[in-house]
């Protein structure tokens, strides 16, 4: 088995259509570590492809503000709002897709899916000390994560950490050997709102059977995406933000 490695969409068509396009042919099942919807003009179709074609999900953040189970306090007031709009903008069955999402951490074949961290699904994990406090809360060697929107690995060995980076500006991917032993806590990046200063869309491809892990990036078409967000009302910065990836 092949497994396309998705995260943080957050109603981004044309950053999961490049990235799709990209790796046609080149896996099996598609998972997603949460955040199918917020921030982006196209809500329905995003979930209308992970309802068809997602082998496995958790919910994020946002997917839990859109669908009514989030208390919108704690969002920032540009988040509120795209919240506010996408609740709105999404089809009856959409929404209800959406609130029975699962709670991550779920297994999959050898590995697991989680949204913020194993402990608590709106954990920002950003840095090397804070994962070195999880490997023991790790149920498999290989656990992927969303969330932060920055593509990389943490390789857990006890309470050592080794930040693998993303591919450089000018690459398109990083290949992640795994060994026997070490915890991995990988990061795939966000599909649809990177925030790791590289505004390509971010994606990974895990093969078990080889033991490997490819973080990808691949250019799609920004301004079809920002002009679907200004034409639909949301938050101009939310345009903007799509062009520096961050
Ligand atoms: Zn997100």
């Amino acid at each position: 088995m092949r497994y396309l490695i998705l995260s943080d969409i957050h109603s981004n068509w044309e950053a999961l259509e490049a990235v799709l396009a990209e790796a046609r042919g080149g896996y099996d099942a598609a998972v997603c570590c949460g955040d199918l919807v917020g921030y982006a003009a196209d809500p329905n179709r995003v979930v209308e492809w992970s309802l068809r074609n997602l082998a496995a999900v958790v919910r994020g953040n946002h997917d839990k503000a859109c669908a009514g189970l989030e208390d919108l306090e704690w969002f920032n007031p540009v988040a509120r709002s795209a919240a506010l709009w996408t609740e709105r903008a999404l089809s009856v069955e959409n929404l209800s897709y959406l609130r029975e999402l699962p709670q991550g951490p779920i297994r999959v074949g050898d590995f697991q899916i989680l949204h913020g961290s194993p402990l608590d699904e709106d954990e920002y994990l950003l840095s090397a000390r804070a994962a070195s406090e999880l490997a023991e809360y790790l149920e498999a060697g290989v656990s992927f994560f969303g969330h932060t929107h920055i593509q990389g690995a943490f390789l857990l060995e006890g309470r050592d950490v080794e930040w693998i980076k993303k591919p450089d500006p000018e690459a398109r991917q990083v290949q992640i050997e795994i060994e026997e032993g070490p915890r991995y806590l990988i990061n795939p990046g966000s599909v649809g709102q990177p925030r790791d200063n590289d505004p390509r869309a971010a994606y990974a491809v895990y093969t078990p059977e080889d033991r490997r892990v490819e973080l990808r990036r691949v250019s799609y078409p920004i301004e079809v995406a920002q002009a679907k967000i200004l034409r639909a009302g949301l938050p101009a910065a939310l345009a903007d933000r799509l062009d520096w990836g961050s």
